[in-house]
């Protein structure tokens, strides 16, 4: 039994309640430009094209709030891997010094509590529409106008159409056999109920073990009876070291905004510390396993950046792997479940590394098991629990950690129509293709927000996202004070970023992973094609500089 998926699932009929976008228009009159999502991206966007440029823009947000991920995203234990002081808008030195987190990585409650005060603050209410899920685009081509129609059935039309939807938005729940059998309740960690949901007393499983599982199995096994964990691939993962921030360092951070920011915009990752100028492989052994140790005991993803060839050479990563493989083995007492948590398949950080509050020790917890989904896999859910090949497991709540339909999903489920009547779905059935993840050939005007080819999840995101709206912003005025209404991304340029993008990634191991998200494999049937720019922020910021000051090189602009 499903209960209380908060989000409507994108197949369902249109509601009969009233009409919500009828409450703010007259929708005869096109819009400058279409937003869709009122998270991170979308409200920025919305501010940049009104404030900078006093244009006529309007969000169209699903949700029955602002905030997209965090507002999705309640999970026991969520919060985010990026630090706080990181993980906010740079736009605004106002709303940089009014605003106070108060712990290293914040939770959820908080990033979304910041979300809806960015959302107060700069009055964007005023044109977000909530409760408003977009159900297809259509470009008119006679008209140059994109055609907007909600599930509720209503009409926009706009000049300029952009996403917003977030990279990790559309749920990944595996079709399991037997799974409308399951006599308890069920959820995704991407569509948690308001209400939250209480495990007290509860058997509980949580299958998936992936940045999200690691965060929730902690919480979720202080509070359930008995928690079952079912791990398909063993994961690394660092401490957080989570604490309440000082005073000192909320004072250092507002001082130092500046700088924190070229950081940020000056480095591979977006995160506001810079990675190491050395290399593992040629630092001798007892150097290196000190430089873990510091990092490690500092906690975070700066563990990746203690040496600058951890995901170019194999060997390099081997032997932070075996750092880490010896931390699991020392802190797991049960040697079963220390082997089953170790063994892991593929080099450290190739996938997205999981940071994590005491995830390791919670299996030295007399409530917690862990199954190997590798010796015994799922066959089957049953009235009871999860039917695995070594037996059931009888549970009251079952929990899937089981990521996205990353980056792609979300668009895709929108039925986008180009210029010549294709839809996005065609053009991308081999996988996106787009120039610079921001353009598809074909669809003008329609800029994807850290869509397919750009840094995107690779990165921190909230400046990958700045970065993006400021260049559309520019490029939208750029077309304004020329008189020209179209912008679109040309076919080669589009090709030779594909390559541009395969090429960044083949020199990288992160293409080695053949089953990681980042190639779509975690999804049956999606095209596996590596979806993120894995070429680095400060380049892919200096290619679209570039790009701009060569008049746009790449993008066909006309009246
Ligand atoms: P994920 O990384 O895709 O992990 C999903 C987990 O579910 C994996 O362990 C996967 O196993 C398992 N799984 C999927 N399908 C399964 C199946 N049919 N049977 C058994 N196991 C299955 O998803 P996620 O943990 O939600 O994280 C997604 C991304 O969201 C992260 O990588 C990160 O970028 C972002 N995130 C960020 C934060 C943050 O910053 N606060 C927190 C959470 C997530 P396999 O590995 O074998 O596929």
């Amino acid at each position: 039994m499903k209960i209380d998926q908060t989000q409507p699932a994108q197949t369902q009929p249109a509601q009969t309640q009233p009409d919500p976008s009828l409450r703010h228009s007259d929708n005869s009159v096109p819009l400058d430009a279409i937003i869709i999502g009122a998270g991170f991206s979308g409200m920025y966007q919305l501010y940049c094209l009104r404030e900078r440029l006093g244009m006529r823009a309007r969000v169209l947000e699903a949700g029955h709030g602002v905030g997209g991920t965090w507002f999705w995203n309640r999970y026991p234990g969520a919060r985010c891997d990026s630090e706080s002081h990181s993980y906010m808008y740079y736009f605004s030195k106002d709303l940089i010094d009014e605003w106070e987190w108060s712990e290293r990585y914040p939770q959820q409650p908080e990033i979304l509590r910041y979300l809806n005060h960015v959302a107060d603050r700069f009055h964007l209410r005023d044109d977000i529409q909530l409760d408003t899920r977009v159900q297809s685009a259509r470009f008119d081509a006679h008209q140059q106008l994109w055609v907007v129609t909600t599930q509720q059935g209503a009409v926009f039309t706009a000049r300029f159409l952009i996403t917003a939807v977030g990279c990790l938005s559309s749920a990944n729940i595996p079709n399991m056999p037997g799974l409308d059998s399951f006599g308890g309740n069920w959820f995704h960690t991407g569509q948690w109920p308001h209400e939250g949901v209480d495990f007290s007393g509860q058997r509980v499983g949580v299958i998936g073990t992936g940045s999200t599982g690691i965060q929730a199995i902690p919480v979720i096994a202080e509070q359930a009876a008995h928690l079952t964990v079912f791990q398909r691939t063993a994961n690394y993962s660092i401490p957080a070291r989570n604490a309440p921030l000082t005073p000192e360092f909320k004072q250092y951070a507002k001082q130092n905004s500046d700088e924190i920011r070229y950081t940020m915009n000056s480095n591979t990752n977006a995160h506001p510390f810079r990675i190491a100028d050395r290399r593992a492989a040629q630092t001798e052994e007892a150097d290196r396993q000190s430089i873990y140790e510091a990092a490690w005991k500092k906690g975070g993803l700066q563990f990746r950046a203690t040496f600058d060839d951890l995901l170019l050479d194999e060997a390099a990563n081997a032997t932070a792997a075996n750092f880490i493989r010896e931390k699991i083995l020392a802190t797991v007492a049960d040697p079963v479940k220390a082997e089953i948590l170790s063994t892991i398949d593929h080099p450290f950080a190739a996938k997205r590394p999981p940071i994590d509050s005491f995830y390791f020790e919670t299996y030295n917890r007399t409530n917690v098991d862990l199954i190997d989904l590798r010796a015994t896999p799922i066959e089957r859910i049953t009235e009871r629990g999860v039917q695995t090949s070594a037996g059931e497991v009888e549970l009251d709540i079952l929990v899937f950690a089981t990521g996205f339909d990353a980056m792609t999903g979300s668009l895709l489920k929108i039925q986008i129509e180009g210029k010549n009547g294709r839809t996005l779905q065609e053009e991308w059935r081999a996988g996106p293709r787009t120039y610079l993840g921001l353009q598809t050939p074909g669809f003008p005007n329609l800029f994807t927000i850290t869509g397919p080819g750009s840094p995107s999840v690779l990165c921190n995101l909230p400046p990958a996202i700045e970065q993006h709206v400021n260049w559309i912003t520019d490029c939208i005025d750029h077309l304004r004070r020329e008189n020209l209404n179209l912008i679109e991304a040309n076919e080669d340029a589009a090709n030779d970023w594909v390559e541009e993008v395969n090429a960044a990634a083949n020199a990288t191991l992160l293409a080695k992973v053949k089953h990681s998200w980042y190639l779509g494999a975690n999804v049956p049937g999606k095209p596996q094609v590596f979806m993120p720019y894995a070429g680095g922020f400060a380049r892919y910021i200096d290619i679209c500089n570039r790009v701009t000051a060569n008049h746009y090189e790449g993008f066909t602009r006309s009246r």
